[in-house]
């Protein structure tokens, strides 16, 4: 990437909303530093994620409107914590005197366009609400770059701002060190677009909309499944040929989707307990290469007690209504405590949709294999 020799103002507009994204944007290169060839899934929208995803938009909202003065409209039941992680976001950036302060800016290269959160005079700043992620710097030095190209810059100093952890981050690129940072970000991204060049699987993987077909993690998980396979007593495998597993080939060959789902619900144990020894590991002080604790927003709920004080007021059939059915067995149970006597009616249950359980069982060898071995 070069810098070309021209002066453009404003380096930053005001964005639009909705405001439109570009598919090389810097936020991005979180993802893309890890593995150039991650594709963002559509279909992991689950509640969590939409939780996660309006409570950091809030929290965006709140920073603004501490650095404006604007009111803030929040009502949510964690609006005074957002509150007071936005103040102090806001007064990290007052420590640097900023000039010409501007919010939610988009700065704009030939490649790429993106939005950092705010910028001034010799500074960028990005606000984050989740966990600590060294990705985050790539983002940072495509926004600093853009920056730095339009005004004209030599350096400009950058700062993450994780504000639920108040942990500020703060550095400064040269104008040639985000261009490089930018220029391998970009090159290994068209490597990984046109040639599936370059891709590294890791942790990010279970999000990647290619995790179905990506021959990178076929090949880093392929050791892991075989070596599961051999913790299956050899009596319990199918009876289907030994044979390299492809992420493809578990998806539709049923012999090899068999044989990896044997091995992966065997490394599902042992994982569960691997996790459980290096969070141990962790807690006691003791450094695990490539994981650390961190410190995340449990899901928050009313409490069993909260809600009987509340029935009286909201009325017993809505509170009912709004939470659903019960198990058939706790329901049972509780009948059996008030009704010691009485039997159990039957015919007030309901018989869910039909769902089918995937079970193990003893695989069979067919006809056709029958034949073969005859
Ligand atoms: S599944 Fe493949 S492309 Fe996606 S992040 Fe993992 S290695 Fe990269």
């Amino acid at each position: 990437m070069t810098r070309k020799p021209r002066r453009r103002t404003p380096v930053a507009k005001p964005a639009a909303d909705p405001r439109p994204h570009h598919p090389l944007s810097p936020s991005n290169w979180t993802k893309w530093v890890k593995c150039p060839g991650f594709e963002r899934r559509r279909d992991d929208e689950d509640e969590a994620s939409r939780a996660r995803l309006e409570r950091g938009n809030r929290a965006h909202a709140m920073f603004e409107a501490a650095l404006t003065g604007e009111p803030v409209k929040d009502t949510g039941e964690d609006a005074c914590d957002l509150w007071e992680q936005a103040e102090w976001a806001a007064g990290e950036i007052a420590r640097v005197a900023p000039r010409n302060l501007r919010v939610e800016v988009r700065l704009e290269m030939p490649q790429y366009f993106g939005y950092a959160d705010a910028t001034a005079d010799g500074h960028v700043w990005d606000l984050k609400t989740g966990y600590f992620d060294d990705g985050y710097r790539a983002q940072l030095a495509g926004y600093a770059l853009a920056i730095m190209d339009a005004e004209m810059r030599d350096e400009l100093t950058l700062h993450l701002l994780y504000s639920e952890h108040q942990r500020h981050e703060e550095w400064t690129l040269t104008y040639d060190e985000a261009a490089a940072i930018a220029r391998d970000v970009l090159a290994a991204r068209a490597a990984a677009v046109e040639k599936r060049e370059g891709l590294v699987a890791g942790d990010i993987c279970g999000r990647c909309a290619l995790a179905g077909t990506c021959p990178a993690l076929a090949t880093a998980a392929a050791p892991a499944i075989e070596a599961a396979v051999e913790l299956i007593p050899a009596e319990d495998r199918p009876h289907v040929p030994a044979g390299q597993l492809t992420s493809e080939s578990v998806t539709s060959d049923p012999l090899a989707a068999g044989r990896f789902l044997f091995a992966f619900k065997a490394m599902e144990d042992i994982a569960g307990r691997a996790e459980a020894f290096v969070r141990a590991e962790l807690m006691d002080g003791r450094p695990v290469p490539g994981f650390e604790l961190q410190n995340g927003a449990s899901p928050s709920y009313v409490p069993a007690e909260e809600v009987v004080r509340w029935v009286p007021s909201i009325g017993l059939e809505r509170v009912v209504a709004a939470y659903g059915g019960m198990p058939v067995a706790s329901f049972k149970k509780l009948y059996a405590q008030v009704f010691p006597d009485k039997e159990f009616p039957s015919a007030i249950t309901h018989q869910g949709k039909g769902y089918k359980r995937l079970c193990r069982v003893k695989p069979r060898k067919s006809k056709k294999a029958k034949a073969l071995t005859a």
